[in-house]
């Protein structure tokens, strides 16, 4: 190899840096993308391509990469005060003033707070919240975790017990007691001759029979996206979380709504449970909450948790809980700037603007013989291939179709993100309708280049 070769930047990630969740093969063929910086919804890499992030970095750069406001209220608070714990009964300010504000935006006239470092943390934290809930009210048996196939909750060691995905199993995951239901995905769930209406029952009527075989008192918690990101773009079928809600509550099982993906605007409103109209009982946030420019999760408890937690905390004078990390004074004041940003600078607006838009262009990629279903709310949205449109036949595994439509997609100077034999389109919510149209034609061109490729 010549020395540039093997100095250059991609073989400098090679060589020292793990990639996560990276299709190998595709690095070995393509080699790593290394950026340095990005302008609006664009990003470029070490050799000055440019690249139209059709995802928003992994859902989160909501408010584009070069954001004046967003860095200047970072830059303000690490000239103010750099860093804090909220441990001790000392926190920032900032932190104080997030919370109030996370409260007056949630659907709960009262609440409290905690914060993390990631979405999977916030996972996590409901977790241990719930078990130590358990434990404090004479129900230590109450641990188990019901969440759905494909539904996405993170990566720690419960978060991923609670992701739905099978790739988890090579870490031994699940934990015993974490439940996964079906997929409430009527496209590809759905029997012959079942209309949505009663597919929607059929996936309550599991709940419910889950729930007996398990034993209403040994479950803590179901928890579901309202929308699936990371498992491809799922919307619920129609009428699923008035179908389940009824059923949790009936037993006295908490619904939480994790909003790391569609909270703060991605579905056109504030949260997703606003979207399909059900008020949970917490709601998990990160991602878009910082609009991706830090670090940092939140569990928001609604009232009658919030007044459990306090409770069980005040029996034992403490919540045995946080991490260095949480409510970190800068992470506190980007938040508070990025919520103001995303409702109040015309942000989620531009949501509901484009989404019209968005639907039209997953529609038009539909027209295409080997897409068998586009789907999406707001500004998430998936266009899923297949090898038979009729069957919804799947194309075979190794010929990595996905994979490949994104990395042609790349040389066309789009980024987006395969998922199973998905694509998925997450756009900043900054976008304009001419870099949309950008977005659809360059996804087209691929799609159309690879299906002449692999049928
Ligand atoms: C990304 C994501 C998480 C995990 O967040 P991390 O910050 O990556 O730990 C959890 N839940 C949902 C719905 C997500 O999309």
């Amino acid at each position: 190899m010549p020395d540039d070769a093997v100095n250059s930047w991609e073989a400098r990630a090679d060589a020292h840096s793990f990639y996560g969740f990276t299709d190998l093969p595709t690095i070995k063929d393509r080699g790593a993308t290394i950026l340095t910086h990005g302008e609006g919804p664009y990003v470029y890499d070490v050799h000055g391509t440019k690249f139209l992030d059709a995802n928003s970095g992994l859902w989160n750069m909501v408010a584009g990469f070069d954001h004046p406001g967003l860095a200047e209220a970072a830059k303000a608070q690490y000239d103010r005060f750099p860093g804090y714990h909220a441990f001790f009964g000392r926190m920032s300010d900032q932190t104080v003033m997030l919370s109030e504000k996370l409260i007056e935006v949630s659907p709960y006239d009262s609440g409290k707070v905690f914060y993390t470092n990631s979405g999977s943390e916030a996972n996590d934290t409901l977790v241990k919240m719930l078990w130590f809930l358990g434990g404090a009210e004479g129900k230590p048996q109450r641990r188990k975790i019901i969440t759905r196939k494909n539904g996405y909750h993170g990566v720690t060691a419960v978060s991923a017990s609670m992701t739905g995905k099978p790739y988890n199993s090579v870490f031994g995951l699940p934990l015993d007691g974490f439940l996964h239901l079906t997929c409430p995905h009527y496209w590809r769930e759905g029997r012959d001759g079942e209309t949505e209406t009663e597919f929607t029952a059929r996936m309550a009527q599991e709940l419910e029979d889950m729930i007996a075989a398990e034993g209403a008192d040994t479950i803590a918690a179901f928890v579901a996206e309202p929308v699936m990101g990371a498992g491809g773009v799922i919307p619920p079928s129609e009428g699923y979380f008035q179908a389940i809600q009824p059923i949790l509550k009936k037993h006295g099982i908490p619904l939480i709504s994790d909003e790391v993906i569609c909270g703060f605007g991605r579905t056109g409103e504030t949260w997703g449970c606003e979207a399909y109209d059900f008020v949970p009982d917490a709601i998990i946030s990160s991602k878009n909450l910082t609009a991706g420019y830090f670090p940092m999760g939140a569990v928001i408890l609604g009232p009658e948790l919030t007044d459990r937690l306090q409770a069980a905390s005040e029996a034992i004078e403490e919540f045995p809980h946080g991490f260095t990390a949480s409510g970190h004074p800068v992470g506190s004041a980007i938040a508070l700037k990025a919520i103001d940003v995303i409702m109040n600078e015309g942000l989620i607006d531009n949501v509901r603007a484009l989404t019209p838009k968005f639907e039209a262009g997953l529609n038009w990629l539909a027209e295409n013989p080997n897409i068998g279903e586009a789907r999406g709310k707001g500004l998430m949205g998936a266009v899923e291939a297949v090898a038979d449109k009729a069957t919804k036949t799947p194309f075979a595994s190794d010929l990595s179709v996905s994979e490949r439509i994104a990395n042609t997609c790349t040389d066309h100077g789009l980024i987006c993100r395969p998922l199973g034999q998905a694509v998925v389109l997450c756009p900043a919510f900054i976008m304009t309708e001419p870099q949309m149209d950008e977005m659809f034609e360059k996804l087209n061109k691929a799609l159309i280049q690879v299906f002449a490729d692999v049928t």
